[in-house]
């Protein structure tokens, strides 16, 4: 099932093992973090025991000129330990934070390359807003604990239990109190902690609001203006950051009301220990080296308390971000790829393939199919066409009446019904759709969508996105052969012209000849053609006729097409016409059998519909 903004899994500290296949490549790295950690944890810990032997050591001693060597030595001593410190602490830092950012690189890419995997019938229940979310902030989150929290939790308890240890060994007397003065500070810590973290997921869940908002109208600017609604759009987007505000600002409320808690009481205590450690030097229980060595091992232990409690705070935050991330990353691909390759197609997929294989045969026998988001609906209903190798057909009928779906399933970005008695078979080159390794399926055909697709990169690229080995001059027969080379070259650069994010820089009919010029560089051999020239004005109306005349005729032997048709002119180039209608398909034949035969496909073209 697809995820949704509304499932936010509750966070467990054990979801977080979704992370170790991407720890694992790591372990050398991991060990040295460790390593470091532990090393500068001791060398913290030896801080207090250093401070004692100057205090007992080298300020009480009787004779001055031994107390001044002494207490030399002392401080060359504490500086060594500094020295320690500073390197341990410095090697951990950078290797802590080298392993955040590199696992958080390699869980970005996995997700990424997952989902751009899936069919389009994944996005029909998933917002690209969230995907990009999760693959932002989620991903943020999971870096904060394994580049941040983690190791501060792993610093503090290494140092916690070690000062706890020393506690224990030097003063079993003092310990006692010193527990229970922590236990009291904990306790009520973690159940304020608690909140806190509620309040922080739920302040990450209204920044993913707002920025689905934002996302949509950003995606529809034009749209937008030209209805007016640009001050409503503002004041829709200010009202999910409002609520993002209004929850970080309870979060922080909450948060600072445990710090100030947790500072409190651990001076509570950390001064009644003092108090009783002054009385106990008093008394002569106790030197006063002892008591600082105390008191420091405890301010180390209650400071270790407060942090881990903050920590796992984090990690349970952390937990839920990887349970969504890990969540998304296991939604299996609805498509499979199937494993048969066509002997005659052994070469590798990304290349052109060789000019003189013939074009696909098609064969769809009682094919039923309705998309996933509309169970109820079939879009195709029990059709059976059969498409000879080099033959081309055109797809003629009313809007709705199923002819991108044919394309669709076609190219298998949605697969029909599992069994053959709902689904009914598809079969390309006598070889049912499923079992075609899906590379080499899609490397067999080219797609002139409707509407035509322009990456952000230059001309040159853009015609050559469907097949990247082809040379530039391979490129230029494709433009010249789509009347695309002209008009090109006019631009202020020619080929090497960006073309900017969606192509913003050219009209309709460029973009249309762009797009038949790459689907042409593919030299496939199914070519599946949606002729939308109807946004075009008369003249580029003409040049998008031509190229697509053009592609229709060209290499006709090596090539079988499907052309979803409007034009008469088009439809009479066709060698065979299919009339669809609500799915099924009510007529099939050339254009006078058709006309001959006075149902609906001679009603369309009296009534000049097709023109
Ligand atoms: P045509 O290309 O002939 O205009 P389509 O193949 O696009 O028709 O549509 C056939 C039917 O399937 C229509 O009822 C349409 O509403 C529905 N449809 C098309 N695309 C989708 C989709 N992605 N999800 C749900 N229903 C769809």
């Amino acid at each position: 099932m697809a995820p949704t903004t509304t499932q936010r899994p509750v966070g467990k500290a054990r979801s977080l093992s979704g992370l170790s296949p991407f720890l694992k490549p790591y372990r050398l790295q991991i060990g040295l973090a460790l390593l470091f950690l532990v090393l500068a944890a001791a060398a913290t810990l030896v801080f207090p025991f250093a401070l004692r032997t100057l205090i007992d050591g080298g300020l009480v001693p009787a004779n001055r000129a031994d107390q001044a060597m002494s207490l030399g030595q002392h401080f060359v001593a504490l500086f060594g330990v500094a020295v320690a410190l500073a390197i341990f602490s410095a090697a951990r830092f950078y290797t802590v934070t080298w392993l955040g950012e590199r696992i958080t690189a390699d869980i970005r890419n996995a997700i990424y390359a997952h989902v751009i995997e899936q069919s389009p019938g994944f996005f029909e229940s998933t917002q690209t807003g969230e995907v990009l979310s999760r693959l932002t902030a989620d991903t943020t989150l999971v870096q904060t604990v394994v580049g941040s929290s983690l190791s501060m939790g792993l610093r503090n308890g290494v140092m916690g239990t070690g000062a706890l240890v020393i506690l224990v060994w030097t003063n079993p007397l003092v310990m006692g109190q010193v527990a229970l003065g922590l236990l009291l500070i904990v306790l009520p810590a973690m159940r304020f902690g608690r909140r806190v973290r509620k309040l922080s997921r739920a302040s990450q869940d209204r920044v993913a609001d707002a920025s689905a908002v934002a996302a949509e109208v950003l995606n529809a600017v034009p749209a937008v203006q030209a209805n007016n609604a640009i001050e409503r759009e503002s004041e829709r987007f200010a009202q999910a950051t409002n609520e993002a505000f209004k929850t970080a600002a309870r979060r922080a409320r909450a948060r600072s009301l445990l710090v100030g808690f947790i500072i409190m009481a651990t001076s509570a205590a950390l001064l009644w220990g003092l108090y009783e450690g002054t009385q106990a030097v008093i008394q002569g229980r106790i030197s006063a080296g002892e008591l600082g060595q105390t008191v420091v091992y405890v301010i180390i232990l209650a400071g270790s308390a407060g942090i881990l409690g903050e920590v796992y705070g984090d990690l349970l935050r952390a937990a839920g971000a990887t349970e969504r991330l890990m969540e998304l990353l296991h939604t299996p691909p609805n498509i499979q790829s199937g494993h048969e390759r066509p002997a005659l197609l052994l070469n590798p997929a990304a290349e052109p393939l060789p000019a003189p294989l013939p074009g696909l045969a098609i064969q769809m026998r009682h094919v039923n199919f309705h998309y996933p988001s509309r169970p109820q609906q079939a879009a195709l209903v029990d059709l059976n066409l059969e498409i000879f190798p080099g033959e081309t057909v055109a797809l003629v009928g009313s809007s709705g009446a199923g002819k991108s779906t044919v394309f669709q399933v076609l190219q298998r970005l949605y697969d029909l019904p599992d069994t053959a008695a709902q689904g009914g078979a598809l079969l390309i080159d006598g070889l049912a759709i499923k079992d075609w390794d899906l590379d080499t399926l899609r490397r067999q055909m080219a797609v002139v969508p409707q509407d035509a697709v322009i990456f952000s990169t230059n001309a040159l690229e853009n015609i050559r996105y469907g097949a990247p080995e082809a040379s530039e001059e391979e490129v230029y027969a494709a433009a010249r052969e789509a009347f695309a080379d002209d008009f090109i070259r006019a631009l202020p650069q020619g080929y090497q012209t960006y073309l900017g994010e969606r192509g913003v820089r050219l009209s309709g009919g460029q973009k249309q000849r762009i797009s038949i010029a790459r689907a042409l560089l593919r030299r496939p051999r199914l070519l599946l053609l949606d002729e939308a020239t109807s946004a075009l004005d008369a003249e580029s109306e003409r040049m998008v006729q031509a190229a697509l005349d053009a592609a229709m005729t060209d290499q006709k032997r090596h090539r079988t097409t499907l052309v979803i048709a409007h034009r008469l002119a088009t439809i009479q180039k066709s060698d065979r016409i299919v009339v669809l209608e609500q799915g099924r398909i009510i007529e099939q034949g050339t254009h006078e059998a058709l006309l001959a035969q006075n149902g609906t496909y001679a009603r369309y073209a009296s009534m000049q519909l097709l023109d």
